[in-house]
């Protein structure tokens, strides 16, 4: 007898039973369906191959022997670059990294957002942006420290949902009149119930645990008009980030925005009531189609009174966010001239007054 194995929809993992939810559940990206929800995806599914497009063979292959791997000792990232493209240091913590051979497995990716600027007109933005912050240490801008400055792809999950989601709502209509004496509270209560099916396009969450996510959710928002077909020619002169984090991993972040997006739309579409209570009985991803890519972000780490200071340019809108280290002469030195002009104002105040 064939034991039929039930995949996960949103990620492919085999879903297990579990008798006391009476639901069907997947360990790896923690949904959870019921025996009508398996029913209905299967359906979709059937129109649909895969839920994720496995790239070309020989593409695939290309990639794989086209570029080298290197590791960096001191944090552990691993860094790809194209094959006449030599990494020497690591752009998170610039120390030496070291080349590790060729890649292997799939993780071609299957679009890009190239970087728009070169290299010399990012240093100008940069160094622009630089001029404004006053309490910068001085060589944050020297050459050597500009030399610091890597322009990296950084890979990045994108999942297409489709999202079931129901709500039923207590909503009150309230009346108040007076009449003579007495005040009138007149409450209609109503039912109201609201069930979509939604689609949600291009989800992204970054696929690289090095990544701080605070800092790659603010480097956002990238204009995904921009996205072509990866092609080995993007990564010459660039480097990528290896991808770490599978794509199970990545869903509950995902399935967090999404949901809480969804909310929003159904109860949003509840008006002409006094107060609306709604209580969401079920929102679910039924289906994700997952797309591997990559954004461009140069990065620059500072070394500054014994800390790494890491910051991030997005390399296609030219948004600048992290850290920034202050010096404290120059803190102090702005300190001591405000003390200054408070002292000579104060002094003629007294003169005025005498
Ligand atoms: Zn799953
Ligand atoms: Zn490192």
């Amino acid at each position: 007898m064939d034991i039929v194995q039930i995949k996960c929809p949103n990620c492919g993992a085999p879903l297990m039973f579990d008798p006391a939810a009476q639901k069907h559940v997947c360990e790896y990206c923690l949904s959870d369906f019921t025996k009508e929800e398996i029913e209905k995806t299967n359906a979709i599914a059937d129109e649909s191959a895969d839920t994720y497009s496995i790239p070309d063979r020989e593409l695939q292959d290309e990639f794989n022997q086209h570029t080298n791997l290197y590791i960096c000792n001191s944090c552990g990232a691993e860094i790809i670059s194209d094959e006449n493209t030599a990494a020497t240091f690591c752009c998170y913590c610039h120390n030496p990294v070291t080349l590790k051979g060729r890649l292997t497995g799939e993780c071609r990716p299957e679009l890009v957002i190239p970087f728009k600027h070169t290299r010399e007109q990012a240093l100008e933005m940069y160094k622009d942006w630089c001029k404004k912050k006053w309490f910068l240490p001085s060589d944050y801008t020297s050459a050597q420290q500009l030399e610091k400055i890597t322009g990296l792809y950084v890979p990045y999950w994108l999942a297409d949902c489709t999202v079931n989601a129901e709500m039923n709502a207590e909503a009150k209509i309230i009346h108040t009149r007076t009449s003579g004496n007495y005040r009138i509270t007149n409450t209609k209560i109503y039912n109201v119930e609201r069930a979509a099916t939604m689609e949600y396009l291009g989800v992204p969450a970054d696929a690289s645990k090095k990544l701080d996510d605070k800092l790659m959710d603010s480097v956002e928002p990238f204009d995904y008009k921009a996205f072509v077909p990866f092609s080995m020619a993007y990564l010459s002169g660039f480097y990528a980030d290896k991808y770490d984090v599978d794509k199970a991993e990545v869903l509950p972040r995902i399935r967090t925005r999404v949901e809480q997006g969804c909310q929003d739309i159904l109860r949003n579409d509840v008006h002409g009531y006094t107060t609306v209570t709604p209580n969401f009985k079920r929102t679910q991803i039924i289906r994700t189609n997952w797309h591997y890519t990559m954004l461009p972000v140069w990065f620059m780490t500072y070394k500054y009174n014994g800390k790494d200071y890491l910051f991030g340019m997005n390399g296609q809108t030219g948004k600048i966010v992290g850290m920034l280290p202050v010096s404290m002469p120059k803190l102090l030195g702005f300190a001591a001239g405000l003390f200054a002009v408070v002292g000579v104002i104060a002094g003629f105040i007294g003169g005025a007054v005498l």
